[in-house]
């Protein structure tokens, strides 16, 4: 992908080298956040329930217990004070290649929302990029770079810890550049979910549904996400700046990253271990239907055959 006509995104933090400040936050999300879920449940199904959760409440606020912040964490509406810290992290001006190259592909994800957006009559609200190595706080519980890129809806960030560029290539070989632009478009089409509202209305869903079936829906926002990612690979073809080979590289590039453990910290809650992601096939068609009509509107994943 040809990127030197871009401008960089002014919505990055650099956090690498920072290591995590642990603090408030849950050790690991997915546990935190299902062990909340039932201990919601258990005190909602008792009398005394609201006390309890208040004063777990306050336990959170003031002494930073961990594992409750989860419970807001999913919910894309509130987070608690303690996560507004971390959303106050400075921006940062890039210069190293990898992260100016992530900086300008998501500054172009954020032109082309911006306009798709303003044609279906919509203010796009655009996400931040937040680079990091080993371990930093987000309003999913603690990002671990083990567990590749992610999106947390909570606080609208789109999570990349730099090894994970070189993984690609080395572990999933899914070499190029485009590879990596494509998983950012993916993340950035999670962005895109959690704006229209899909993501809320996804959550709820899947709340009253058999694992199985709450499966079956995940995989379905995970092929929207894949459409929204060629609809933007349309507007930068479109600009000229794709190069020969780089929608293999995407693909190649999605069908490495289809690991549980981000679903986990998109959605910020645990994943069952049936979980199932689209096949290659289907990430493929829907990838090549977004590049084919680059719009919001042919991307419903939800009704119908995939
Ligand atoms: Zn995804």
């Amino acid at each position: 992908m040809k990127i030197d006509d871009l401008k960089k995104s002014n919505r990055v933090e650099d956090r690498r080298g920072q290591g995590s400040t642990g603090g408030g936050f849950g050790r690991s999300t997915g546990g935190g956040g299902l062990g909340t879920n039932i201990l919601l449940q258990l005190l909602l199904s008792s009398g005394r329930g609201k006390w309890l959760i208040l004063g777990l409440l306050l336990l959170t606020l003031v002494g930073g217990g961990s594992g409750l912040g989860n419970l807001f964490g999913f919910d894309s509406g509130g987070y608690s004070n303690t996560y507004q810290e971390a959303a106050e992290s400075s921006q940062t001006d890039v210069t190293d290649d990898e992260a100016v190259f992530l900086s300008k592909v998501f500054q172009s994800t954020e032109d082309f929302w911006t306009e798709e957006f303003a044609r279906n009559s919509r203010t796009y609200n655009p996400p931040t990029l937040v680079l990091y190595s080993g371990r930093t706080k987000t309003a999913c519980g603690l990002g671990d770079a083990a567990t590749g890129p992610f999106y947390c809806p909570g606080d609208k960030k789109v999570y990349i810890d730099l090894s994970f560029y070189r993984d690609l290539t080395t572990k999933y070989n899914a070499s190029g550049d485009f590879a990596m632009a494509y998983v950012i478009a993916h993340e950035v089409g999670h962005h895109v979910q959690t704006e229209l509202g899909t993501m809320t209305e996804f959550n709820r869903t899947r709340q009253q549904l058999s694992e199985k079936k709450a499966n079956a829906l995940t995989v379905r926002l995970e092929l929207q996400a894949d459409y929204y990612a060629g609809a933007w690979a349309k507007y930068v073809d479109g600009q000229g700046l794709l190069e020969a080979g780089d929608i293999d590289e995407a693909m190649a590039a999605a069908h490495a990253v289809g690991d549980d453990t981000l679903q986990e910290k998109a959605y910020g809650r645990v994943v069952p271990d049936s979980f199932t992601h689209g096949t290659s096939e289907q990430r493929r068609k829907w990838f090549d239907r977004g590049y084919q009509y680059g719009d919001l509107s042919h991307g419903d994943t939800f009704s119908g055959d995939i």
